[in-house]
Protein backbone atom coordinates (compact mmCIF):
# COMPACT_ATOMS: atom_id res chain seq x y z
CA UNK A 1 0.00 0.00 0.00
CA UNK A 2 1.33 3.86 -1.00
CA UNK A 3 2.72 5.89 1.72
CA UNK A 4 -0.22 6.39 4.47
CA UNK A 5 0.98 9.77 5.22
CA UNK A 6 -0.05 10.80 1.38
CA UNK A 7 -3.56 10.65 1.47
CA UNK A 8 -3.54 12.47 4.81
CA UNK A 9 -1.08 15.59 3.66
CA UNK A 10 -3.35 15.82 0.29
CA UNK A 11 -6.65 16.30 2.43
CA UNK A 12 -5.21 18.59 4.77
CA UNK A 13 -3.94 20.73 1.81
CA UNK A 14 -7.50 21.44 1.23
CA UNK A 15 -8.89 20.89 4.58
CA UNK A 16 -6.84 23.09 6.78
CA UNK A 17 -8.20 25.42 9.02
CA UNK A 18 -6.90 29.07 9.00
CA UNK A 19 -5.53 29.60 12.45
CA UNK A 20 -3.82 32.70 13.85
CA UNK A 21 -0.54 30.45 14.65
CA UNK A 22 -0.24 28.51 11.10
CA UNK A 23 1.83 29.65 9.03
CA UNK A 24 0.59 29.89 5.28
CA UNK A 25 2.03 27.94 2.56
CA UNK A 26 5.33 29.02 1.89
CA UNK A 27 5.71 31.23 4.95
CA UNK A 28 8.53 30.52 7.04
CA UNK A 29 7.51 29.07 10.33
CA UNK A 30 8.48 31.31 13.74
CA UNK A 31 9.47 29.04 16.49
CA UNK A 32 8.19 31.50 18.88
CA UNK A 33 4.66 31.03 17.61
CA UNK A 34 4.57 27.45 17.47
CA UNK A 35 6.18 27.05 20.97
CA UNK A 36 3.63 29.95 22.30
CA UNK A 37 0.69 28.34 20.54
CA UNK A 38 1.48 24.57 21.53
CA UNK A 39 1.75 25.74 25.11
CA UNK A 40 -1.41 27.71 25.22
CA UNK A 41 -3.33 24.75 23.42
CA UNK A 42 -2.34 22.05 26.16
CA UNK A 43 -5.54 21.07 27.98
CA UNK A 44 -7.66 24.21 26.41
CA UNK A 45 -9.51 24.35 23.05
CA UNK A 46 -8.37 26.45 20.34
CA UNK A 47 -11.57 28.48 20.62
CA UNK A 48 -10.80 29.17 24.19
CA UNK A 49 -6.56 29.85 22.35
CA UNK A 50 -7.19 32.07 20.32
CA UNK A 51 -7.81 35.18 21.87
CA UNK A 52 -4.99 34.97 24.67
CA UNK A 53 -2.79 33.52 21.41
CA UNK A 54 -3.46 37.51 19.50
CA UNK A 55 -3.08 39.20 23.21
CA UNK A 56 -0.15 38.05 23.69
CA UNK A 57 1.41 38.14 20.49
CA UNK A 58 0.85 41.94 20.50
CA UNK A 59 2.09 42.66 23.37
CA UNK A 60 5.35 40.52 23.67
CA UNK A 61 5.94 39.64 19.71
CA UNK A 62 9.19 37.97 20.70
CA UNK A 63 10.39 35.19 23.14
CA UNK A 64 12.64 38.55 23.98
CA UNK A 65 9.72 40.77 24.91
CA UNK A 66 8.30 38.06 26.91
CA UNK A 67 11.29 37.24 28.82
CA UNK A 68 11.63 40.79 30.05
CA UNK A 69 8.00 41.01 30.98
CA UNK A 70 7.84 41.04 34.49
CA UNK A 71 5.73 36.89 35.72
CA UNK A 72 3.01 39.29 37.76
CA UNK A 73 2.11 40.63 34.00
CA UNK A 74 2.10 37.08 32.36
CA UNK A 75 0.27 35.63 34.72
CA UNK A 76 -2.79 38.78 34.80
CA UNK A 77 -2.62 38.17 30.83
CA UNK A 78 -2.79 34.45 31.33
CA UNK A 79 -6.05 34.87 33.74
CA UNK A 80 -8.67 32.65 32.59
CA UNK A 81 -6.78 30.46 30.59
CA UNK A 82 -6.57 27.86 32.99
CA UNK A 83 -3.56 25.55 34.57
CA UNK A 84 -1.47 28.60 35.78
CA UNK A 85 1.35 26.41 35.68
CA UNK A 86 2.01 26.76 32.02
CA UNK A 87 2.47 30.77 32.53
CA UNK A 88 4.62 30.55 35.46
CA UNK A 89 6.91 27.69 32.73
CA UNK A 90 6.27 29.57 29.91
CA UNK A 91 8.24 32.88 31.25
CA UNK A 92 10.66 30.58 32.83
CA UNK A 93 11.43 28.92 29.75
CA UNK A 94 11.34 32.47 27.46
CA UNK A 95 14.25 33.69 30.45
CA UNK A 96 16.05 30.66 30.04
CA UNK A 97 16.20 30.52 25.79
CA UNK A 98 17.14 34.41 25.64
CA UNK A 99 19.76 34.40 29.07
CA UNK A 100 21.09 30.95 28.04
CA UNK A 101 20.33 30.34 24.17
CA UNK A 102 20.85 33.94 22.77
CA UNK A 103 16.95 33.98 21.85
CA UNK A 104 17.42 30.98 20.32
CA UNK A 105 14.67 27.72 20.30
CA UNK A 106 16.63 24.29 20.40
CA UNK A 107 15.95 22.19 17.73
CA UNK A 108 15.55 18.63 18.52
CA UNK A 109 13.29 16.88 20.03
CA UNK A 110 15.18 16.08 23.22
CA UNK A 111 16.45 19.40 23.63
CA UNK A 112 13.67 20.94 23.77
CA UNK A 113 12.36 18.28 26.21
CA UNK A 114 14.89 20.00 28.73
CA UNK A 115 13.05 23.11 28.77
CA UNK A 116 10.59 24.47 31.55
CA UNK A 117 6.60 23.62 30.67
CA UNK A 118 7.71 21.45 27.14
CA UNK A 119 6.57 17.46 27.83
CA UNK A 120 7.06 15.10 24.90
CA UNK A 121 3.79 16.21 23.15
CA UNK A 122 5.22 20.08 22.60
CA UNK A 123 8.60 19.17 22.12
CA UNK A 124 7.44 16.70 18.87
CA UNK A 125 4.89 19.32 18.36
CA UNK A 126 7.72 22.30 17.97
CA UNK A 127 10.49 19.80 16.58
CA UNK A 128 8.29 18.56 13.63
CA UNK A 129 6.48 22.30 13.13
CA UNK A 130 8.75 24.40 13.42
CA UNK A 131 12.03 22.72 12.56
CA UNK A 132 11.10 19.76 10.16
CA UNK A 133 12.08 17.38 12.22
CA UNK A 134 10.60 14.06 12.16
CA UNK A 135 8.68 13.70 15.22
CA UNK A 136 5.04 12.35 16.29
CA UNK A 137 3.29 14.61 18.38
CA UNK A 138 0.67 12.50 19.85
CA UNK A 139 -2.20 13.91 21.58
CA UNK A 140 -5.76 12.72 22.12
CA UNK A 141 -6.82 13.54 18.78
CA UNK A 142 -4.04 11.48 17.23
CA UNK A 143 -4.71 8.70 20.36
CA UNK A 144 -8.06 8.13 18.94
CA UNK A 145 -7.27 8.53 15.36
CA UNK A 146 -4.57 5.88 15.88
CA UNK A 147 -7.09 3.19 17.72
CA UNK A 148 -9.20 3.52 14.95
CA UNK A 149 -7.19 3.30 12.61
CA UNK A 150 -5.04 -0.10 13.33
CA UNK A 151 -8.16 -0.98 15.46
CA UNK A 152 -6.20 -1.63 18.84
CA UNK A 153 -8.48 -2.49 21.73
CA UNK A 154 -6.59 -2.17 24.50
CA UNK A 155 -7.79 0.45 27.04
CA UNK A 156 -6.45 3.80 27.96
CA UNK A 157 -4.29 4.93 29.80
CA UNK A 158 -2.40 1.65 29.43
CA UNK A 159 -2.13 1.67 25.58
CA UNK A 160 -0.52 5.17 25.35
CA UNK A 161 2.66 3.55 24.73
CA UNK A 162 1.41 1.85 21.90
CA UNK A 163 -0.85 4.02 20.23
CA UNK A 164 2.52 6.60 20.17
CA UNK A 165 4.75 3.74 18.64
CA UNK A 166 1.91 3.41 15.94
CA UNK A 167 2.14 7.00 14.93
CA UNK A 168 5.51 7.24 14.66
CA UNK A 169 5.31 4.45 11.81
CA UNK A 170 3.27 7.05 9.61
CA UNK A 171 6.00 10.02 10.16
CA UNK A 172 6.79 10.81 6.52
CA UNK A 173 10.35 12.17 5.62
CA UNK A 174 9.36 15.32 4.35
CA UNK A 175 6.44 17.97 5.22
CA UNK A 176 6.77 16.54 9.19
CA UNK A 177 5.16 19.63 10.52
CA UNK A 178 2.40 19.29 7.73
CA UNK A 179 1.65 15.41 8.99
CA UNK A 180 1.79 16.58 12.37
CA UNK A 181 -0.66 19.01 12.06
CA UNK A 182 -3.34 17.36 9.77
CA UNK A 183 -2.98 14.45 12.13
CA UNK A 184 -4.28 16.50 14.71
CA UNK A 185 -6.57 18.22 12.21
CA UNK A 186 -8.32 14.67 11.32
CA UNK A 187 -8.91 13.76 15.05
CA UNK A 188 -10.37 17.15 15.41
CA UNK A 189 -12.55 17.47 12.82
CA UNK A 190 -13.11 14.49 11.08
CA UNK A 191 -12.39 11.06 13.42
CA UNK A 192 -14.00 12.93 16.04
CA UNK A 193 -14.97 11.31 19.75
CA UNK A 194 -18.71 10.73 18.62
CA UNK A 195 -20.00 10.16 14.95
CA UNK A 196 -16.64 9.85 13.01
CA UNK A 197 -17.02 11.27 9.88
CA UNK A 198 -15.36 8.23 7.99
CA UNK A 199 -16.73 8.76 4.34
CA UNK A 200 -15.10 11.89 4.47
CA UNK A 201 -11.56 10.48 5.97
CA UNK A 202 -8.64 10.42 3.63
CA UNK A 203 -7.75 7.11 5.98
CA UNK A 204 -11.33 5.50 5.38
CA UNK A 205 -9.86 2.95 3.02
CA UNK A 206 -6.96 1.32 5.08
CA UNK A 207 -9.12 2.07 8.20
CA UNK A 208 -9.23 -1.02 10.63
CA UNK A 209 -11.43 0.39 13.10
CA UNK A 210 -13.81 0.69 10.02
CA UNK A 211 -13.66 -2.32 8.71
CA UNK A 212 -14.12 -4.52 11.95
CA UNK A 213 -17.24 -1.93 12.86
CA UNK A 214 -15.27 -1.06 16.00
CA UNK A 215 -14.34 2.35 15.16
CA UNK A 216 -17.12 4.31 16.87
CA UNK A 217 -16.42 2.42 20.33
CA UNK A 218 -12.66 3.27 20.19
CA UNK A 219 -10.56 4.12 21.88
CA UNK A 220 -11.09 2.04 24.76
CA UNK A 221 -10.85 3.53 28.47
CA UNK A 222 -10.07 2.19 31.51
CA UNK A 223 -12.62 2.37 34.36
CA UNK A 224 -12.15 5.97 35.77
CA UNK A 225 -11.60 6.24 39.28
CA UNK A 226 -13.79 8.96 41.14
CA UNK A 227 -11.92 12.09 41.91
CA UNK A 228 -11.71 12.62 45.60
CA UNK A 229 -14.08 15.80 46.94
CA UNK A 230 -12.26 18.43 48.58
CA UNK A 231 -14.06 20.85 51.16
CA UNK A 232 -12.98 24.30 51.95
CA UNK A 233 -13.55 27.41 53.85
CA UNK A 234 -13.11 31.09 51.84
CA UNK A 235 -13.40 34.31 53.92
CA UNK A 236 -14.31 37.42 51.68
CA UNK A 237 -13.45 40.30 54.33
CA UNK A 238 -13.86 43.80 52.97
CA UNK A 239 -12.69 46.92 54.91
CA UNK A 240 -14.75 49.94 55.20
CA UNK A 241 -13.64 51.71 51.83
CA UNK A 242 -14.80 48.12 50.11
CA UNK A 243 -11.75 46.51 49.21
CA UNK A 244 -11.33 43.23 49.67
CA UNK A 245 -8.58 41.14 51.64
CA UNK A 246 -6.39 38.89 49.45
CA UNK A 247 -3.13 36.64 49.54
CA UNK A 248 -0.82 35.21 47.03
CA UNK A 249 -0.42 31.38 47.63
CA UNK A 250 2.54 29.84 47.67
CA UNK A 251 4.78 29.83 44.63
CA UNK A 252 4.80 26.30 44.09
CA UNK A 253 2.05 23.68 44.07
CA UNK A 254 -1.34 23.55 42.67
CA UNK A 255 -1.89 27.61 41.74
CA UNK A 256 1.37 28.07 42.82
CA UNK A 257 1.66 31.93 42.78
CA UNK A 258 -2.12 32.73 42.52
CA UNK A 259 -4.06 35.38 44.16
CA UNK A 260 -6.60 34.01 46.60
CA UNK A 261 -8.92 34.89 49.36
CA UNK A 262 -7.82 33.69 52.84
CA UNK A 263 -9.28 30.72 53.74
CA UNK A 264 -9.05 26.88 54.89
CA UNK A 265 -6.79 24.27 53.67
CA UNK A 266 -9.02 22.13 51.61
CA UNK A 267 -9.42 18.44 53.06
CA UNK A 268 -10.54 15.55 51.75
CA UNK A 269 -13.58 13.25 53.79
CA UNK A 270 -14.64 15.83 55.85
CA UNK A 271 -15.39 19.44 56.10
CA UNK A 272 -12.98 21.85 57.98
CA UNK A 273 -13.52 22.06 61.91
CA UNK A 274 -14.15 25.08 63.53
CA UNK A 275 -10.95 24.71 65.37
CA UNK A 276 -9.82 24.71 62.02
CA UNK A 277 -11.85 27.86 60.20
CA UNK A 278 -10.69 29.38 63.36
CA UNK A 279 -7.32 29.61 62.61
CA UNK A 280 -7.64 30.72 59.10
CA UNK A 281 -9.54 33.21 59.59
CA UNK A 282 -8.38 36.68 59.30
CA UNK A 283 -8.68 37.72 62.98
CA UNK A 284 -9.03 41.01 64.48
CA UNK A 285 -5.91 40.57 67.19
CA UNK A 286 -6.26 42.76 69.91
CA UNK A 287 -5.02 42.31 72.89
CA UNK A 288 -0.95 41.05 74.07
CA UNK A 289 2.22 43.07 72.92
CA UNK A 290 0.75 43.78 69.28
CA UNK A 291 4.09 43.54 66.61
CA UNK A 292 5.14 46.74 65.42
CA UNK A 293 3.73 47.71 62.03
CA UNK A 294 6.03 48.51 59.83
CA UNK A 295 4.32 49.65 56.50
CA UNK A 296 5.58 52.28 54.32
CA UNK A 297 8.09 53.25 57.23
CA UNK A 298 8.80 52.70 60.76
CA UNK A 299 5.95 52.48 63.07
CA UNK A 300 5.92 52.25 66.64
CA UNK A 301 4.77 49.15 68.68
CA UNK A 302 1.46 48.85 70.22
CA UNK A 303 1.16 48.14 73.54
CA UNK A 304 -2.49 46.61 74.21
CA UNK A 305 -3.25 44.18 77.10
CA UNK A 306 -4.75 40.75 77.69
CA UNK A 307 -4.88 37.65 75.39
CA UNK A 308 -6.01 38.01 71.80
CA UNK A 309 -9.39 36.55 71.33
CA UNK A 310 -9.55 34.69 68.13
CA UNK A 311 -11.73 35.62 65.75
CA UNK A 312 -15.10 34.24 66.12
CA UNK A 313 -16.86 32.63 63.41
CA UNK A 314 -20.74 33.37 62.37
CA UNK A 315 -21.35 34.83 65.72
CA UNK A 316 -20.29 37.75 67.89
CA UNK A 317 -17.15 38.42 68.60
CA UNK A 318 -15.03 39.33 71.75
CA UNK A 319 -14.83 42.62 73.07
CA UNK A 320 -11.82 44.34 72.80
CA UNK A 321 -9.57 45.03 75.29
CA UNK A 322 -7.41 47.74 74.42
CA UNK A 323 -5.57 50.78 75.73
CA UNK A 324 -3.24 53.06 74.83
CA UNK A 325 -3.13 55.99 71.74
CA UNK A 326 -2.48 54.76 68.40
CA UNK A 327 0.08 56.77 66.68
CA UNK A 328 0.00 57.97 62.93
CA UNK A 329 1.31 55.18 60.31
CA UNK A 330 1.70 55.64 57.27
CA UNK A 331 0.19 52.66 54.99
CA UNK A 332 1.62 51.66 51.79
CA UNK A 333 5.34 53.02 51.08
CA UNK A 334 4.46 55.50 48.07
CA UNK A 335 0.55 55.49 48.66
CA UNK A 336 -0.75 58.43 51.07
CA UNK A 337 -1.86 57.34 54.76
CA UNK A 338 -5.10 56.13 55.30
CA UNK A 339 -7.03 57.87 57.20
CA UNK A 340 -9.09 55.37 59.67
CA UNK A 341 -11.81 57.11 61.97
CA UNK A 342 -9.53 60.13 62.77
CA UNK A 343 -7.39 57.58 64.37
CA UNK A 344 -4.40 55.46 61.89
CA UNK A 345 -4.40 51.72 63.00
CA UNK A 346 -0.90 49.93 62.90
CA UNK A 347 -2.04 48.15 60.62
CA UNK A 348 -0.31 44.35 60.29
CA UNK A 349 -1.61 41.22 58.08
CA UNK A 350 0.19 37.77 58.63
CA UNK A 351 1.48 37.57 62.19
CA UNK A 352 5.34 36.61 61.31
CA UNK A 353 4.31 37.45 57.82
CA UNK A 354 6.12 40.14 56.10
CA UNK A 355 4.40 43.63 56.25
CA UNK A 356 0.84 44.10 54.81
CA UNK A 357 0.49 45.70 51.45
CA UNK A 358 -2.13 48.59 51.60
CA UNK A 359 -2.38 51.48 49.65
CA UNK A 360 -0.01 50.71 47.02
CA UNK A 361 -1.55 52.33 43.47
CA UNK A 362 -5.43 52.38 45.17
CA UNK A 363 -6.40 56.06 46.01
CA UNK A 364 -6.45 56.92 49.42
CA UNK A 365 -8.84 55.29 51.23
CA UNK A 366 -10.95 57.61 53.69
CA UNK A 367 -12.32 54.97 56.64
CA UNK A 368 -13.66 54.95 59.20
CA UNK A 369 -16.63 52.98 58.95
CA UNK A 370 -18.51 55.97 58.18
CA UNK A 371 -17.34 56.27 55.06
CA UNK A 372 -19.37 55.19 51.96
CA UNK A 373 -18.35 51.57 51.04
CA UNK A 374 -17.23 51.41 47.29
CA UNK A 375 -20.20 50.60 44.97
CA UNK A 376 -18.77 48.42 42.61
CA UNK A 377 -20.91 46.00 40.97
CA UNK A 378 -22.93 43.94 43.13
CA UNK A 379 -20.34 43.42 45.45
CA UNK A 380 -20.40 46.30 47.95
CA UNK A 381 -23.90 45.57 49.26
CA UNK A 382 -22.54 42.11 50.49
CA UNK A 383 -20.10 42.83 53.12
CA UNK A 384 -18.43 45.97 52.72
CA UNK A 385 -18.72 47.87 56.14
CA UNK A 386 -19.46 50.91 55.22
CA UNK A 387 -22.61 53.40 53.74
CA UNK A 388 -25.77 52.89 54.99
CA UNK A 389 -24.91 49.03 56.72
CA UNK A 390 -25.54 48.70 60.01
CA UNK A 391 -22.15 48.17 61.94
CA UNK A 392 -22.01 44.75 63.21
CA UNK A 393 -22.47 44.07 66.44
CA UNK A 394 -18.88 43.67 67.18
CA UNK A 395 -16.02 45.57 68.51
CA UNK A 396 -12.43 44.17 67.30
CA UNK A 397 -13.31 40.96 66.14
CA UNK A 398 -15.25 39.96 62.75
CA UNK A 399 -18.64 39.01 62.54
CA UNK A 400 -18.65 36.10 59.92
CA UNK A 401 -21.91 35.02 57.70
CA UNK A 402 -21.60 32.27 55.73
CA UNK A 403 -23.49 32.95 52.44
CA UNK A 404 -25.90 30.28 50.91
CA UNK A 405 -25.02 27.65 48.62
CA UNK A 406 -21.49 26.76 47.68
CA UNK A 407 -18.55 27.17 45.22
CA UNK A 408 -18.01 24.53 43.04
CA UNK A 409 -15.38 23.61 41.03
CA UNK A 410 -13.82 20.77 39.03
CA UNK A 411 -9.32 20.10 39.29
CA UNK A 412 -7.71 17.28 37.59
CA UNK A 413 -7.01 15.47 40.60
CA UNK A 414 -10.14 16.38 42.71
CA UNK A 415 -13.38 18.10 43.08
CA UNK A 416 -13.97 21.18 45.57
CA UNK A 417 -16.70 22.58 47.28
CA UNK A 418 -16.43 25.84 49.13
CA UNK A 419 -18.23 27.75 52.00
CA UNK A 420 -18.05 31.02 51.58
CA UNK A 421 -17.78 33.61 54.61
CA UNK A 422 -18.19 37.31 54.42
CA UNK A 423 -17.16 39.37 56.74
CA UNK A 424 -16.22 43.44 57.79
CA UNK A 425 -13.00 44.88 58.92
CA UNK A 426 -13.50 47.55 60.90
CA UNK A 427 -10.66 49.29 63.08
CA UNK A 428 -12.94 52.19 64.03
CA UNK A 429 -15.00 49.53 66.08
CA UNK A 430 -12.31 48.82 68.46
CA UNK A 431 -12.73 52.43 69.97
CA UNK A 432 -10.77 55.29 70.38
CA UNK A 433 -6.96 55.25 71.10
CA UNK A 434 -6.82 51.56 70.05
CA UNK A 435 -4.69 50.00 67.94
CA UNK A 436 -6.39 47.29 65.78
CA UNK A 437 -4.38 44.75 64.46
CA UNK A 438 -5.72 42.29 61.37
CA UNK A 439 -4.04 39.17 61.73
CA UNK A 440 -4.57 36.35 58.88
CA UNK A 441 -2.40 33.32 60.12
CA UNK A 442 0.53 32.72 58.59
CA UNK A 443 0.53 34.22 55.13
CA UNK A 444 0.69 38.02 54.10
CA UNK A 445 -2.54 40.02 52.63
CA UNK A 446 -3.15 43.07 51.52
CA UNK A 447 -6.70 44.82 50.50
CA UNK A 448 -7.86 45.27 46.51
CA UNK A 449 -11.10 47.01 44.99
CA UNK A 450 -13.21 45.15 43.24
CA UNK A 451 -11.98 46.92 40.56
CA UNK A 452 -8.58 46.06 41.19
CA UNK A 453 -9.06 42.10 41.53
CA UNK A 454 -11.06 42.19 37.75
CA UNK A 455 -7.49 43.01 36.79
CA UNK A 456 -5.78 40.62 38.47
CA UNK A 457 -4.92 36.95 37.84
CA UNK A 458 -7.35 35.03 39.98
CA UNK A 459 -7.67 31.84 39.33
CA UNK A 460 -11.18 30.43 38.10
CA UNK A 461 -12.55 28.90 41.41
CA UNK A 462 -11.27 32.35 43.21
CA UNK A 463 -13.16 34.02 40.14
CA UNK A 464 -16.21 31.92 41.10
CA UNK A 465 -16.19 33.23 44.69
CA UNK A 466 -16.41 36.79 43.25
CA UNK A 467 -19.08 35.38 41.99
CA UNK A 468 -20.79 33.72 44.56
CA UNK A 469 -20.50 36.87 46.52
CA UNK A 470 -22.12 39.10 43.85
CA UNK A 471 -24.93 36.85 43.49
CA UNK A 472 -25.32 36.80 46.80
CA UNK A 473 -26.05 40.35 46.93
CA UNK A 474 -29.17 41.98 48.63
CA UNK A 475 -30.31 38.11 48.53
CA UNK A 476 -29.89 34.65 50.58
CA UNK A 477 -30.10 32.45 47.82
CA UNK A 478 -26.49 31.57 46.77
CA UNK A 479 -26.09 29.82 43.42
CA UNK A 480 -25.38 25.83 44.11
CA UNK A 481 -23.07 23.94 41.91
CA UNK A 482 -21.69 26.72 39.79
CA UNK A 483 -19.76 25.46 36.42
CA UNK A 484 -16.67 23.23 35.90
CA UNK A 485 -13.50 24.55 35.06
CA UNK A 486 -9.54 23.67 35.28
CA UNK A 487 -7.44 25.39 37.51
S1 LIG B 1 -12.03 6.10 8.72
FE1 LIG B 1 -13.24 6.90 10.38
S2 LIG B 1 -12.54 5.85 12.17
FE2 LIG B 1 -11.03 5.48 10.60
S3 LIG B 1 -9.52 7.07 10.94
FE3 LIG B 1 -10.94 7.86 9.45
S4 LIG B 1 -12.49 8.97 10.62
FE4 LIG B 1 -11.34 7.71 12.04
Amino acid sequence: MSDPAEPLLAWYDVHRRRLPWRAEPGEAVDPYRVWLSEVMLQQTTVVAVVPYYRMFLARWPTVTALAAAPLEEVLAAWAGLGYYARARNLHRCARLIVDDRGGRFPDTEAALRELPGIGAYTAAAVAAIAFEQPAAAVDGNVERVMARLFAVTDPLPGAKPRLAALARTLVPERRCGDFVQAMIELGATVCTPTRPACLGCPWHPRCAGVRLGLAAGLPRRSERRQRPHRQGVVFWLTDPAGRVLVRRRPPRGLLGGMLEFPGTEWIEGAAPDADAIALAAPAAKIGGPAPAAKIGGPAPAAKIGGPAPAAEIGGPAPAAKIGGPAPAVKIGGSAPAAKIGGLAPAAKIGGLAPAAKIGGPAPAAEIGGFAPAAEIGGLASVASCGGSAPAPAVAGGIAWRLLPGQVRHVFTHFTLALEVRVGCWRPADVGRGSVPVLALEGEAGWWLTVDELGREALPSVMRKVVTHVAESSGADGGRRGQGEGGA
